[in-house]
C-alpha cells in the first residue's frame, strides 16, 4: 500500500471537543502562575510565558493511502511546520510504502538535514505519527501491539501542575511542580522556590514522589544552589535546568550534583543529544516529546539508546496524547508517564482531553485504547473538520 497524499493543516491548540460542561471551582494555575523561563531576565517578558511565545496554531497531518485509509499525526508550531510538511516533504514522500516507517523516517531526516533543528523535527514527528496510526489501521492492530506487545498492564502516571490539592484529589501518587523563580530573582527567588517545594511536600506527604521542572531557566551555579536546598525535601529529580543546547552544562551539572536525580530532553530533537547524554550518564531520566523529537520512530530509537545505558524514558507530557500512551505501554524502560494538568480544579479530566479516543488517568493510572492505530476516535470527516 502506497502513500497517496500527505497534508498538514492548522488546528486549535486548545480543546477540540468544545468547552467542558462541569463548572470549574477556580481558575487553573496555568491561567496566572509565573513560571521561570529563559526570558525571566527580561522584565517586559518575565511575568507570563504567553507574552513572548508565538501564537501559531497546532498542526494536524493527514496521511492517506492508495485505498483511502488514513492516519493522523499532531504537533505544534503552525505555519512554519505546515510549510515544511506541505511544501517540502509531502510531495517527495508520495508513492513510498505506508508501512515503511523506519525508511520514511530516514528519508525525512536526510531531506531536512540542511536546515535540521527544532522545527524540522516537529514536521518529521507529525508525518511519522500519522504513518504509525495508518500502519495500525492497515494491520488492524493498536500501535502498542506493533511495537512488540505491552510491557505492562497499565501505565502509572505522575501529574505535572501546581494545583496540588486537585492533583491529590485525582488520585495521583507522584507530582511535579513548575518552578516560579530563576537566577533573575536572586536569593529571594531561591527562598520562594524552596518554600513552594516545602509546602508541596507537606501537602503530599512522605509517601508520594515529588519532582521540580525548571524549564530551561537556570544556569549551572543556580541549579547547584537550588539542588542543595532541595535535599531535605527528597525530590526524585530536578528537570530541564539549562538551555537545551548546553550539553556541556548538563555534564557539568552531573559532576557537581552527584546523588541528585536529573531529568531532561523535552527540548532535544533527534536521537543525537540523547546518545551523548547516555554516553556521559549526564541525565537519570530522558524526556523526549513524541510530537517534537522525531515521532514514534525517533522516540523508539531514543528508548533503545537509553535502555542500553540503563536509563528510563518518560515522555514529556506523554500521557496527554494517545501517541505517548501507546509508546509508554509498550516500551520496557518507559516506567512512568507524565500527565500535564493544566485544566481547572473541579473539571473532570475526561472533559479536557484533546481528542475523543485518548484515555485519561483514573487514580493515577491509565490503559490506552486498543482500537487499531492510536485509537484516536475520529472519523475522517471529524479529522478534516479540525482545520481552522
Ligand atoms: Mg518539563
Amino acid at each position: 500500500m502506497k502513500i497517496r497524499s500527505i497534508h498538514a493543516f492548522p488546528i486549535a491548540s486548545d480543546l477540540l471537543g468544545g468547552p467542558p460542561t462541569t463548572a470549574e471551582r477556580r481558575p487553573a494555575w496555568t491561567a496566572d502562575a509565573e513560571v521561570a523561563s529563559p526570558m525571566s531576565h527580561f522584565p517586559r517578558f518575565k511575568r507570563l510565558r504567553s507574552s513572548w511565545r508565538p501564537r501559531w496554531p497546532s498542526v494536524a497531518c493527514l496521511v492517506t493511502a492508495d485505498d483511502g485509509s488514513w492516519g493522523l499525526g499532531m504537533t505544534r508550531y503552525g505555519t512554519p511546520v505546515i510549510s515544511i510538511i506541505n511544501d517540502h516533504l509531502a510531495p517527495l514522500l508520495v508513492g513510498e510504502t505506508c508501512t515503511d516507517t523506519d525508511h520514511v523516517w530516514n528519508l525525512m531526516q536526510g531531506m531536512t538535514s540542511p536546515y535540521a533543528g527544532g522545527l524540522s523535527c516537529y514536521a518529521v514527528s507529525a508525518i511519522d505519527l500519522a504513518l504509525w496510526d495508518l500502519k495500525g489501521k492497515l494491520l488492524g492492530q493498536p500501535v502498542y501491539a506493533l511495537l512488540g506487545a505491552p510491557a505492562r498492564s497499565h501505565i502509572d502516571c505522575y501529574a505535572t501542575g501546581n494545583d496540588t490539592d486537585w492533583i491529590l484529589e485525582l488520585g495521583f501518587q507522584a507530582t511535579k511542580i513548575a518552578c516560579p523563580h530563576g537566577p533573575a530573582d536572586g536569593v529571594r527567588g531561591l527562598d520562594a522556590n524552596e518554600a513552594l517545594v516545602a509546602q508541596t511536600r507537606a501537602a503530599i506527604g512522605a509517601e508520594r514522589e515529588l519532582m521540580v521542572d525548571c524549564w530551561m531557566a537556570f544556569d549551572v551555579d543556580y541549579a547547584v544552589s537550588f539542588a542543595q536546598r532541595m535535599v531535605p525535601h527528597r525530590l526524585r529529580w530536578i528537570e530541564d535546568c539549562l538551555m537545551p543546547d548546553d550539553l556541556d552544562g548538563v555534564r557539568s551539572l552531573r559532576e557537581r550534583l552527584p546523588g541528585h536525580g536529573l531529568a531532561g530532553g523535552e527540548h532535544w530533537y533527534t536521537p543525537a543529544p540523547f546518545a551523548s547524554a547516555a554516553v556521559n550518564r549526564s541525565l537519570d531520566v530522558f524526556q523526549p516529546d513524541i510530537g517534537w523529537a522525531g515521532g514514534m520512530t525517533g522516540c523508539l530509537k531514543i528508548a533503545r539508546i537509553a535502555q542500553a545505558a540503563g536509563i528510563p524514558v518518560m515522555l514529556h507530557a506523554g500521557m496527554n496524547t494517545a501517541y505517548g500512551q501507546h509508546f509508554t505501554l509498550a516500551v520496557p524502560n518507559a516506567t512512568m508517564g507524565e500527565y500535564f494538568v493544566g485544566s481547572a480544579p473541579g473539571v473532570p479530566l475526561a472533559e479536557v482531553r484533546l481528542t475523543p479516543g485518548t484515555a485519561v488517568p483514573q487514580d493515577g493510572r491509565l490503559v490506552p485504547s486498543d482500537a487499531p492505530g492510536f485509537g484516536l476516535g475520529l472519523s475522517l470527516e471529524q479529522a478534516q473538520a479540525l482545520a481552522l
